[in-house]
């Protein structure tokens, strides 16, 4: 899932603090679940904006809102809730959540009140890692299902720095080397001729670098552009 963290809230401020009427809008998807910009959280952070103490003049006025997802233009289209006299909303999703809903209501100013940070997944309740980066030409067939792009601190594809030590990442000695881990999995699935094969380099086109990539469905794995 995406996983996103409020931004500071003097940022939020920062950027709200000139309109009269804000809609603060949740989404209620992946944000939901890692608890930063559900409808729960867009009413504790209305109650938080509305405190006097964060602006010199008044501050705006603040409705509250959600869509369950707004990434979907459908499901933004159908929602009809923004209050009259609004004149800036206060998107809680990630990027795309933000992106969708300011195209919809365009010329209305759609603010984000999120940094996306990650494609993660959840080892616990309420802990997150970041397990891809969406490269768009997945190795992990011959990674033992385990990611270097994301998991690697350096994104290597030939195995591992000189710096990985006793299984830990030199980047930050609490985290796992990627390559590490690659290794052992391979060796328990009797798999280990795989780490000889050599990357000669990674076609990164597929990762976005030719612009911004789309998928239409057409059947089943049909419908990559
Ligand atoms: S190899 Fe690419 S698609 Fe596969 S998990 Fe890693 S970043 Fe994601
Ligand atoms: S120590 Fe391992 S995970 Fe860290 S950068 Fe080097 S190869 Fe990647």
């Amino acid at each position: 899932m995406i996983v996103g963290d409020l931004k500071p809230l003097p940022e939020i401020v920062a950027t709200i603090k000139e309109y009269k009427q804000v809609l603060i809008l949740g989404c209620g998807s992946c944000v939901t679940v890692c608890l930063s910009g559900g409808e729960k959280e867009a009413h504790q952070l209305c109650h938080e904006l509305s405190q006097i103490r964060h602006y010199e003049g008044s501050p705006p006025k603040f409705e509250v809102g959600a869509i369950l997802r707004q990434c979907e233009q459908d499901l933004v289209a159908e929602y009809q809730k923004i209050p009259e006299g609004t004149d800036a909303i206060l998107s809680l999703a990630c990027g795309a959540g933000v992106q969708t809903v300011a195209d919809a209501y365009d010329p209305l100013p759609v603010i984000p009140g999120l940094n996306t940070t990650f494609l993660g997944a959840s080892a616990k309740p309420g802990n997150w890692t970041e397990m891809c980066q969406g490269c768009g030409d997945c190795v992990l067939a011959f990674t033992g299902g385990i990611c270097p792009v994301a998991r690697c601190s350096k994104s290597l594809f030939n195995g591992p720095c000189g710096g990985s030590q006793n299984g830990s990442c030199e980047v930050d000695p609490e985290t796992p080397c990627a390559w590490s881990l690659i290794y052992y999995r391979l060796k328990r699935q009797n798999k280990l001729h795989l780490i000889k094969q050599l990357w000669v380099s990674k076609d990164w086109r597929p990762a976005g670098s030719s612009g911004p990539r789309k998928r239409v469905r057409i059947g089943l794995g049909d419908g990559n552009k």
